[in-house]
């Protein structure tokens, strides 16, 4: 712990072990210094990526991602761009080197030294990070984001994770007019992909595993629907796609959707699921075909998506559930019954 740090208690929902149900805590954060920006919590959304770490799922790599709008209440005095009852964002990253190429290039989700808003190494308290399923948190204003007002806040919430993951790589990838855009999964990021190719003015092919889903693809902005396991309807589009985004949490065959993109095509895998994925050579070769990840997105580019979203009132379908309802929601996620993201409403932990 660093010296002169005060540490209040907050309330906060956690599981002690990867087996055990999220359940009532306390917790300590630091107090406010000098450059930190004090955030009472509103809403908190659910990824599925909480669900890998909770249950242990990614115990060789410890990436984690949070979703948390809220109202500033304090900040330090060395504080600049916030001030108490503004609206301000958390996503994934709390700090980071600030010195490194990736830090000085604005790609802070790069740094070997980024400190992740939960399971992260805490500098100030020792310990770890605690995440945002909590009634506040306290974060250098470097990595606080500011929330567009005309945004309905639970359903800004995901934008801190689901928006920028599935923005990035489209923004990188050069999604846009004159494109077809495949889409895999529609998840928590699927649809902020759907939403996303639609506003880029590309066209969006939606893959599901559930045909259930087909209306929605559409109303959320896809030209088309195909349901995976159509064998026929899959290869109607062999060879046409510019680009896929694969936000798939579960082992899956992503040959099929290799075969499905065009001469030097791109899929980026977002989704992250714990067991390796095979590639089949020959599905990258034929085509000058790649294939690659990406991981959240830096703060600059995080604040352009929001402002992004401020501009074409994009935000997140969310179901808004009280804290208690948390493990029910986790069940949920599994078996993909939700519309399309869970937004915890934190005046329930509040009311405790
Ligand atoms: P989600 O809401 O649970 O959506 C995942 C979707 O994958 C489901 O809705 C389903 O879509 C499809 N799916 C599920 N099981 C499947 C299976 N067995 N075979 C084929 N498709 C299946 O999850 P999410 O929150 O969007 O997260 C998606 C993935 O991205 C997770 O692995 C998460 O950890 C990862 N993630 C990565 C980053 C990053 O920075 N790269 C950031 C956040 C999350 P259909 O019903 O339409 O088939």
């Amino acid at each position: 712990m660093q010296e002169h740090q005060t540490i209040y208690n907050a309330k906060a929902y956690s599981a002690a072990s990867a087996t055990s149900p999220l359940a009532s805590s306390n917790i300590n954060r630091r107090g406010p210094g000098d450059r930190d920006v004090q955030i009472e919590i509103l809403f908190c959304g659910i990824c599925h990526s909480d669900l890998h770490l909770v249950r242990n799922e990614w115990s060789k790599v410890m990436p984690t991602v949070y979703e948390i709008v809220g109202r500033v209440t304090q900040v330090g005095s060395g504080v600049t761009k916030y001030k108490p009852g503004d609206l301000a964002a958390v996503g994934c990253l709390v700090d980071s080197d600030r010195t490194c190429p990736h830090c000085k290039a604005g790609k802070e989700q790069a740094c070997p030294n980024q400190v992740l808003t939960f399971n992260g190494p805490d500098r100030h308290l020792g310990g770890v990070t605690y995440g945002g399923y909590s009634d506040s948190i306290v974060v250098d204003e470097h990595f606080v984001l500011r929330v567009p007002s005309n945004l309905n806040l639970a359903g800004a919430a995901p934008l801190l994770c689901a928006g920028i993951t599935t923005y990035s790589p489209m923004r990188h990838w050069g999604v846009g007019k004159g494109k077809k855009v495949g889409v895999v999964g529609l998840g928590g990021l699927g649809h902020m992909a759907v939403k996303f190719g639609r506003a880029f003015g590309a066209h969006v092919v939606v893959f599901t595993t559930s045909p259930g889903k087909k209306e929605d693809a559409l109303r959320l902005g896809a030209d088309e629907v195909v349901v995976s396991s159509n064998a026929a309807e899959m290869k109607k589009h062999a060879g046409s796609f510019d680009f896929i985004l694969d936000a798939v949490s579960a082992d899956h065959d992503i040959n099929a959707y290799l075969n499905l993109l065009a001469r030097d095509g791109n899929l980026t895998l977002v989704g992250a699921p714990a067991k390796p994925l095979s590639v089949a050579s020959f599905a990258l070769i034929m085509g000058r075909r790649s294939l690659s990840g990406s991981n959240i997105g830096g703060i600059a580019e995080t604040q352009e998506m929001l402002d992004f979203c401020g501009t074409h009132k994009i935000t997140a379908d969310v179901e808004v559930i009280p804290i208690q309802k948390v493990n029910e929601a986790y069940e949920r996620v599994i078996r993909s019954d939700v519309k399309y993201r869970f937004a915890i409403d934190m005046a329930s932990l509040r009311s405790e």
